[in-house]
């Protein structure tokens, strides 16, 4: 099946603080329908910037210098405006981190996602409003009519999230893009929309592109799993596969942060990082070879000199790097 976002090259180069650098680069993934592919990596890896690049909402210091994003007989990279005014809170939803990013704080709620449906399905006000009620219901707000009329100060974070994934759902889009959506949440809270989130992909199928720093959150919910670190992708695999068996150190390192995933006691004793020591490198100033390599255990004289290319080592699995730990399944 041809897949819903295929992204290859990305390259997205950033002009900040008199410096001019990489964000992204050379990115390939794709998302199918049905499918989560989770995108994960520290933060300044890169994450928000890619889900901006595939939105075409990148800030004025970003620019894209290199690869497609083919999305139905589209590619994004290359698309106009008016294109891309189509295509974006119609066939791409987006969720972000932080619902007020999303929300226009003078607005009733009810009334933003009509607009929506007025906007891309041309339903007038009566359907539009009938349509909202139905999502909020379907998103899990109480007593959906009533809320229709709140502002969103009226409303909790967690239910602010709710209004914003019913605005990211409203038009039933191909692909839903949801960027750290629990992050600024409380820890029940961050349960709920996960569960929410998890059952809406099963129920609605379309492509999603999940970002996180969390590997919690992505063991419970992604199929496939993309790990960027410096603005490259360094491993990809199934969730299976990735939660099987780790192969880039780096992502070792992440794992061992997650105590239910993989028991501290295990990850000492079989040599792995309890914690990446050190910090995600300047991005204006990468090393010669292997970005990670100055915080790696396994790292030698190659890496620091040569850069790993990522390389597919068995079906459906891919990685950077010249010392991987145990065998590839
Ligand atoms: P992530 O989402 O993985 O935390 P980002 O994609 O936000 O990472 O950031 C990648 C890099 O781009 C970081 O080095 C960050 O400092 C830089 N960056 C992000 N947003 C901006 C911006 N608006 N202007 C300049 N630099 C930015
Ligand atoms: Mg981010």
């Amino acid at each position: 099946m041809k897949p819903v976002l295929s992204v290859e090259g990305l390259t997205v180069r950033l002009t900040t603080g008199g410096r001019s650098f990489d964000a992204v680069s050379d990115l390939g993934f794709q998302v199918a329908a049905g499918e989560v592919l989770a995108l994960v990596g520290e933060s300044g890896s890169g994450k928000s910037m890619t889900a901006l690049s595939v939105m075409r909402l990148l800030p004025p210091a970003a620019e894209i210098t290199a690869g497609s994003m083919a999305f139905g007989d589209l590619d994004l990279a290359a698309a106009t405006e008016h294109d891309l005014r189509a295509i974006r809170g119609n066939r791409i939803g987006l969720i972000f981190q932080e619902p007020m990013t999303a929300l226009n704080p003078t607005m009733r709620v009810g009334w933003q996602v009509a607009e929506a449906l007025e906007l891309h399905k041309g339903m007038d006000g009566a359907a539009a409003r009938r349509r909202v009620e139905e999502l909020f219901d379907l998103v899990r707000i109480p007593d959906p009519k009533r809320r229709f009329d709140d502002y969103p100060h009226q409303m909790s974070g967690g239910m602010r999230q709710r209004v914003v994934i019913a605005l990211a759902l409203a038009c039933d889009p191909d692909l839903l893009i949801a960027d750290e959506p629990t992050t600024a949440l409380d820890v029940t809270t961050q349960a709920q929309i996960l569960d929410l989130l998890r059952d809406l992909q099963s129920e609605l199928g379309m492509a999603t592109i999940l970002i996180t720093h969390d590997l919690a959150v992505v063991a419970e919910t992604a199929d496939r799993v993309a790990v960027m670190y410096a603005g490259r992708i360094v491993e990809q695999a199934t969730a299976g596969q990735l939660f099987a068996a780790q192969r880039h150190p780096y992502t070792h390192g992440l794992l061992g942060s997650i105590p239910h995933v993989t028991a501290p006691d295990e990850a000492t004793t079989r040599g792995r990082l309890a914690e990446i020591k050190g910090t995600v490198p300047a991005l204006w100033d990468l090393p010669e070879g292997c970005a990670f390599a100055p915080r790696c255990p396994r790292s030698t004289y190659r890496c620091r000199k040569s850069r790993p290319p990522l390389v597919e080592v068995v079906p459906l699995r891919q990685e950077a790097c010249w010392h991987p730990v145990g065998d590839a399944r």
